[in-house]
């Protein structure tokens, strides 16, 4: 089994949860991995946080500027 590191003092993570999850016809087993130093945690979890949301933004931006390209691509022209 793999051991993950803390990303931010290096210590060895604990496992917090772990759970079982059937995705199709497959079972997966999520581990929650935290690390020992529950200060450190916090942070590493707000720092995580600030990353998730600054990626889904940028998907967000990305899905829209794809819009609009679409829409730029075919204009449509009334000929009347
Ligand atoms: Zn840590």
């Amino acid at each position: 089994m793999q051991t993950f590191s803390c990303i931010r003092c290096g210590k060895e993570r604990i496992r917090s949860t772990s759970w079982k999850e059937k995705i199709g016809t497959s079972k997966i087993t999520y581990t929650m991995l935290i690390c020992p130093d529950a200060d450190c945690q916090k942070i590493v979890e707000s720092k995580l946080k600030e990353r998730k949301d600054y990626i889904e933004t940028i998907q967000a931006n990305s899905l829209k500027r794809r819009e609009n390209l679409r829409r730029n691509r075919r204009p449509r022209k009334k000929v009347h």
